[in-house]
Parts: C-alpha cells; structure tokens; sequence
C-alpha cells in the first residue's frame, strides 16, 4: 500500500508543474502527505518491520551464536589436529631412536662376538689372509707363526674387510698382550687403561724397596735394560713403559688420546729386540707374539709394521752391526747418499742407511777406516791409541754391538792408589779428604753459574782458584804440600775429560751435557779394542779409502764432491763427519759457503788435545803394589807437571801380559810437543822409577807414542765448550744445510759429546733424518 501510494503520488507530481508542485508541495501535499504518511504509513510500517525485524534479530543472535560456537569448535578441532600432528611426529622420532637402539645394540652384539673370538693370519706368503679359530683352539707364538689356513677364498664374511682403514681403526679396545715378551721386564708394573702403570706409587713403598732394581729376563745381558722401572729416571736411552716419548708422538699422534695400544705394540717390540739382537725384528717375528682376542689383533699387527718401521728408522732397533739381506725400509725412502769420513759417526751412518735400503758410499782420506778410533797390536795386544773406554756401558749402543759380536768388555774396578814420587802409596783417607774437597769446588762453581747469562761466562780454572782461595778464607783450613798436590791430580783427571787446560773451558757449560740422562753402569774396557766394532759396522759398505774430500758443491739440486785428486761423485744427500778441527781450519771448502750460524757454532766449540804413551815390559813390576788393580794414579810433583802420565792403566790386570798404558793431557802436552817419541818414553820412565823406586823397574821392551794434534785427518783429541760457549751449540753443529748437506760426529751429539758412543748415535740420528726426508 505504502509502495502504491507513493508512486501514485510521484506519478502525480511528476505530472503536476514543477514550479507549482514546489507550492503545492509546500501548500497541500508535503503537509498532508507526511502526516500521512506519518498517521498512517510510517508507523505502520515501523511496527510492522519492528515486529518483523525484533523476530528475525532474534534468529540471527542464535545464527550468530551457532556461528560462534562452530567457529569454537573449528578451532578446537584444528588445535586436535595439530596436537595430533605432534604425536604423530613423536612417535615418528621414538621409532627412530628405537631403530638406533636396535642397531647399536646388534652393533654391540657384533663387537662381543669379535672380543671373543681368536684371529690369525695366515702365514703363507701369497696368501697372507685372515681367519678365526674355532672357540675350542688356543692362539700361541707358534701357531701364530706357522698357521696356513689352506682356503683359496676369504670365506669368513666379518673377517673379510680386514683391509678396510676406517674399519680398522674402530678396533680400539685396549690391549694386553697375553705372554708378551715385554712382560718379564714390567713386573713391577701392571696393565690399565692407560697402558702399563706402576704396580706401586712413590708414596706408599719404603725408600730400600724404591730402589729400582732390573728386572729378571734369562739370557738378557746386565747392559740391556731398555725401560726404566717405577720411580727410576736419568738412565740414556731407556723409556717409559707407560708414555709415549715426544718423537712418538710425533710419528703416531692418533694415539696421543689413548696410547694403550701404541705402548703395548712398541714395548713388545722393544723387548723382542733386546732379548734377541743378532737377527732382524721382522713383523713375521714380531707379530706371533701380539696374542689377544678379538679382531682388534688384526689391527694390532697392522700398526705394528708401522712400529717396527719407525723404531727401525730411528735405530731403536735392527741397529748396530746387523747385516740384512733385504731393505730394512719401503722402497720409498731409498735414495743415494755419500758419507765424508770413516770413522764411527760415518760407519754408523753408512750401516744404518745401507740396511735401509739407500745407497751408500764412503770416502776416507786415511789409508784405513776408525778415524780416532785406532788400535795397535805391536805390544803384544790391543792397545787403543784413540778410544778404548766405554763410559757407562747400560744401554749403550757399544755395549750392544760387543753383544752381537760376542766381544769382550773389561768391567774397570774402581780402585785406584795414589802413589807418589818417592814411592809412596797415598793413605786412602787423605785421598778421599780430597776428593771431597775437589767435588765441593766444584759443586761451588756450579752453585755461582746457575744465575748467570752467558755473556758473563769465566774460564772454569779461574773460577776454580776463586772458589777454592774463598773456600781457605772462609774455612780457615790450610792444606799441606801433599795435599795440595792430590788436588791437582784431580784437576789434571778434570783436564783429561776435557781435553783442554782449564783456562780454555767453559765454567758455565763445561759439563753441558749432565743435564740430559747419561749412560750408566759400569765402565768398561774393549780388551779387543774398538776397531773390531767398527770393522764389523764397515763389512759390506763402499768406503773408498785414500780418499780426502776437497770440495763440496751444494748449490744445485744434487750435491757434487771433490777429491783432492779430482775425482768427483754426486749425490741427493751428502754427510760430513770429519772432526771439528778440520772444520775450523777450512781444511775443504763449501760452495756455497756454509751459513754464518753454522760458521759461528764451528769456532764457539774447543778442539781439545790428549796424546797417549803406552809401554811394553818383560815383568808386570806393578804388581806388587797395586795388586792387579786396573789402574794407579800418579801424584804430580808440580803444577806444571800435573798432566804428564796422572794415571797408568793396566791393559791385562788379570792375565800375564805386561802392558802399561798413559796419558799426557792439559799445560804438559806443550812440555812435550817438541820431543822425539824416545824423550817422551824417558820423561815417562823416571815418573814409573820414582813411583817404584824400591825396586828396579826394567826399560820397555815396546813402546808407542801418539800424535792426534798433529795428525791431519784428525787435529785433535775430542770437543769442549769454550769459554763463552754453550751446549746448544752441539745442536747447531747438527743442523742440516737445504736438506742437502747433514752433519755428524762426536763434535755434533749434544747429548753424549767426545765420546765413540756420541759420534756413533750422531751417525744413526742423520741416517733416521735422512731417512725420513
Ligand atoms: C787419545 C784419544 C783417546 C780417546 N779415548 C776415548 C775413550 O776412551 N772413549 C771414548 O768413547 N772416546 C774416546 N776418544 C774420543 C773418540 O775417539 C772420538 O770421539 C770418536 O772416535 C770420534 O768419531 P768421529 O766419527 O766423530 O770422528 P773421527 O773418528 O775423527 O772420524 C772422522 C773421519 O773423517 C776422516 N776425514 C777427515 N778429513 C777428511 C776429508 N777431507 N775427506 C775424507 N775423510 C776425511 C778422518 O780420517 C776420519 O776417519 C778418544 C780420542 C782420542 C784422540
């Protein structure tokens, strides 16, 4: 109705005027057509929609609440879901882990049935594969050694990827070798997981028990005693059961976290050597004895090839005067290396490199090998005009190869009397009053040192008259005649290990090298003399004798020597081991010149002079007063005099053969530079006369006379520190130039100078770096 009306009455104010409808509009119609529509249409239609509306607003509250409520639980279904979603991936994860458990244990599983069995090679050269026991078989040495699995295919699946490395090294679990040859020597130590440890800790056993004495291993010599026993150290070239040395560390640094299993492998070895040294280490000979269950055996043999490598190269082991029929080392490390000088660092090294495999050749200026070393047989027996004394015989390398030789070593007593012109035998008391005295100054002097630099070094006889005239001050003491000359017997022994007069050495570093361990145990005399060693060392090597080197050119890639002859030879590696006063006085060149370290540390070391008489008698007329002992010292008559013939050795205290021997060392050497051999012979008989004056000593029938300082292969005796010098100075002498040109000889071995045994491991240090280049 409303809709009717209104268009009727648009349509009739569309048909009325325009101007009028304004009026009419305003007159009439608007009026009454709002009241109309007020009376009338409006209110109407409001209620109307109202009660339309008030119904429908209602509907649409619960449309909106239903609305709300579905949006809820949309919500809550896609929070379930979510929720669901999670566990979903939850247990996804569980199931995972339960998978690794599951794999970890069969994983476990595999590796207890590998602890259990026993594995062994097979010893056939092409087949060499490995195979498991049955449970009921025991793995020994011999098996080990001698097993042939007869199989032509690798039929055991687990054993089979034995080659694998990655698989190898997961083989980890400690082990403990069962019957290894090392355990004789580590009784008193007892397995763990960090190796092999001291069966007892320094606090808890009484001082007498600390006390470590060498185990008992049948048939092993006294001199072998290759690891230290609990709380023992400052022993030369003995190790730690339990550590692993820093050069190891070095080679093996995957075993740095856990050395178990490098200890086990290279104690073993280390005891297999010394309890056979006559014959090659080979792994076939090594590995029977690494018994131990599981497939960890199978890396165990495997490492230990490597071992056996590295401590061959190092000459730990297969070292001294071996001789091999094959290379001691891989293939690849064989080179060609020319070796300048005979004596015991060049046939050291020249052994060492030939058995590795390298080739060698010697040249030597002298018309025979042994350089210092050189004995004489014209008295009758062997007397060593250079070396004879082996200082500290455990250990030592020449105490080794006497082994292997079945050379004889004389145990030197260490009885010795004092006699003095006139006759006299010294009373003992007063001989060790001052021996004590004489140790006392010298441990003063050490006392002044330890907080000195280098730059305030003093020559050791001043310091010693300094500390000696404060000692008499402060002490109030007063020494008598004989006294006083007792102590310059003991100064005149100092001269003699240093090869110098006093005023020349080094009061800081005279004795440098006790810092390091030293060879201990007995000293010892080679009855046989040293040559024996060296010959034997020299069997089999290119040495060409007659042979001086002049010239050694350096600067292209391979190294070219000249002899004084013209000859030329060229090598990659070249190794000098003349002595250090043939270095010092240039007498071969170096093009190029060597460095100016090397040149410093050249001329920072003394060449030090001793010379030896030795005498033939028809009688042993010692005998009477110094009962068989090995030696008899001499009580000079002056300062002066004090190094002519201190002390005389008995070459054969226990046989019947009559041989003395002397030396002449310090400020007496001048007393006797200018003599003929006869007047230094006469000097030395009125010193015997005088000392057995009761009797009539009859003349030599024999003599002989040394002449190292002026000898030209040698110009000297051995080296010392010089005053303002140190020790490290040996170190540098060692030092290589380019990795060409390698250094050797007693003048080299900071650790052990001036001895055979020094110049001997110098020689088989180059070798190992040589070797290792
Ligand atoms: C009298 C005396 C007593 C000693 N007593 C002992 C002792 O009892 N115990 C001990 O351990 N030590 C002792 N020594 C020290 C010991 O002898 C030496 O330390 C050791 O022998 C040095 O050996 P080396 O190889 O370093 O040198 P060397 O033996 O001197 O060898 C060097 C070699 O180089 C050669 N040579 C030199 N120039 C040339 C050249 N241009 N071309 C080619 N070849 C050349 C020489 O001829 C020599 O053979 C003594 C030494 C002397 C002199």
């Amino acid at each position: 109705m409303c809709n009717l009306e209104h268009c009727n009455l648009d349509r009739r104010l569309c048909n009325l005027d325009l101007c009028n409808l304004d009026q009419h509009l305003c007159n009439l119609d608007l009026c009454n057509l709002d009241q109309h529509l007020c009376n009338l249409d409006h209110c109407n239609l409001d209620r109307r929609l109202c009660n339309l509306d008030l119904c429908n607003l209602d509907q649409h509250r619960r449309l909106c609440n239903l609305d709300r409520r579905l949006c809820n639980l949309d919500r809550r279904l896609c929070n379930l879901d979510r929720r669901l979603c999670n566990l979903d991936r939850r247990l996804c994860n569980l199931d995972r882990r339960l998978c690794n458990l599951d794999r970890r244990l069969c994983n476990l599983d595999r590796r207890l049935c590998n602890l259990d069995q026993l594995c062994v090679q097979c010893s056939k050269a092409d087949c060499g594969r490995w195979r498991q026991l049955s449970k009921e078989s025991a793995l020994t040495a011999s098996l080990a050694s001698s097993y042939r699995c007869g199989m032509k295919i690798n039929s055991v699946k687990r054993v089979a990827g034995v080659t694998d490395s990655w698989w190898l090294s997961m083989l980890i679990l400690p082990p403990l070798f069962k019957d290894s040859p090392a355990n004789p020597f580590l009784s008193a130590y007892y397995p763990d997981c960090v190796g092999m440890s001291p069966s007892a800790g320094p606090g808890n056993q009484r001082q007498e028990h600390r006390r470590a004495a060498p185990p008992h291993v049948p048939g092993l010599s006294p001199y072998f005693q290759p690891f230290y026993q609990p709380n023992e150290c400052g022993k030369a070239l003995c190790v730690r059961p339990d550590m692993m040395e820093l050069d190891e560390l070095y080679e093996f640094p995957e075993f740095s976290r856990d050395p178990t299993m490098y200890l086990a492998l290279r104690n073993l070895v280390l005891a297999a050597w010394n309890r056979d040294c006559k014959e090659v280490l080979t792994l076939q000979r090594c590995a029977p004895h690494v018994i131990v269950r599981g497939l960890v055996r199978i890396r165990c043999v495997q490492e230990l090839e490597r071992v056996l490598d590295f401590m061959t190269r190092k000459g730990l082991i297969n070292t001294g005067v071996l001789q091999v029929k094959r290379p001691l080392l891989p293939e690849s490390q064989h080179n060609k290396v020319l070796v300048i000088g005979a004596g015991a660092a060049g046939l050291a090294a020249g052994r060492q490199l030939q058995n590795f495999g390298m080739q060698v050749v010697v040249l030597e200026a002298r018309e025979r090998i042994g350089g210092r070393v050189w004995d004489d047989a014209s008295l009758g027996i062997t007397v060593g005009r250079g070396a004879q004394i082996v200082n500290g015989c455990v250990n030592n390398p020449i105490a080794l190869m006497c082994e292997q030789l079945g050379l004889q070593m004389h145990r030197l007593g260490v009885r010795c009397e004092l006699i003095q012109d006139g006759g006299l035998v010294t009373d003992p008391a007063l001989d060790k009053r001052m021996d004590f005295h004489f140790n006392a100054v010298l441990d003063a002097v050490s006392e002044w040192r330890k907080d000195k630099p280098q730059s305030q070094d003093a020559p050791l006889g001043e310091k010693i008259q300094e500390v000696y005239k404060t000692f008499l001050q402060e002490s109030g003491l007063h020494f008598t005649e004989l006294e006083e000359k007792v102590l310059h017997f003991h100064l005149s022994n100092l001269e003699y290990a240093c090869g110098s007069t006093l005023d020349q050495v080094s009061a800081r570093s005279w004795d440098h090298n006790e810092c390091f361990a030293q060879f201990s145990g007995d000293h010892t005399l080679l009855t046989d003399g040293y040559s024996s060693v060296l010959h034997n060392l020299a069997q089999g090597l290119d040495i060409r004798l007659n042979t001086a080197v002049q010239h050694v050119e350096y600067s292209g890639d391979a190294v070219k020597v000249t002899s004084a002859c013209g000859s030329h030879w060229t090598a990659q590696k070249v190794l000098v081991t003349v002595p250090l006063a043939l270095l010092q006085k240039n007498t071969f060149s170096f093009s190029p010149p060597l460095p100016e370290r090397k040149l410093k540390a050249i001329h920072s070391l003394g060449a030090g002079a001793i010379e030896k008489v030795a005498l033939q008698f028809p009688t042993r007329f010692w005998d009477s007063k110094v009962q068989r002992a090995d030696y008899f010292g001499h009580v000079p008559a002056s300062v002066e005099k004090r190094g002519l013939f201190s002390v005389f050795y008995d070459m054969r205290p226990q046989g019947e053969e009559c041989v003395l021997m002397t030396v002449i060392t310090g400020e007496a050497l001048a007393l006797v530079r200018d003599l003929q051999d006869l007047q230094v012979v006469d000097l030395c008989m009125s010193v015997l006369r005088e000392l057995f004056q009761e009797q009539e000593v009859p003349d030599p029938v024999k003599f002989l006379v040394t002449h190292w300082s002026r000898d030209p292969w040698a110009q000297m005796s051995y080296s010392f520190v010089k005053t303002g010098g140190s020790g490290e100075v040996y170190d540098i002498m060692a030092e290589d130039v380019q990795g060409k040109l390698f250094f050797a000889g007693e003048a080299t071995n900071r650790h052990f100078p001036q001895t055979v045994t020094g110049a001997y491991l110098s020689g088989v240090r180059e070798a190992s770096k040589i070797a290792a280049l």
